[in-house]
């Protein structure tokens, strides 16, 4: 089962918790959301564990979506 992870880079206030939930996740220099190993990337599709779930319904600007 795949889901889709997408970033709203504009959104992100460069807190630092979604990593803290799953290395899918990574960031800039700037500390703005970004993939694990893509600059570029702004969705992504996922085989979805607990850790990205609860990043998602944790990131508190909601710069993280998951379909
Ligand atoms: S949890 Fe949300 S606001 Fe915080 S770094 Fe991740 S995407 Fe940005």
């Amino acid at each position: 089962m795949y889901m889709k992870i997408k970033l709203i880079p504009e959104r992100c206030i460069a807190c630092g918790l979604c990593q803290t939930y799953s290395d899918l996740f990574d960031y800039h220099d700037n500390g703005i959301v970004k993939f694990h190993q893509e600059d570029d990337l702004l969705e992504k599709e996922v085989t979805p564990d607990e850790g990205i779930l609860e990043a998602v319904r944790e990131c508190p600007t909601r710069a993280l979506l998951g379909d």
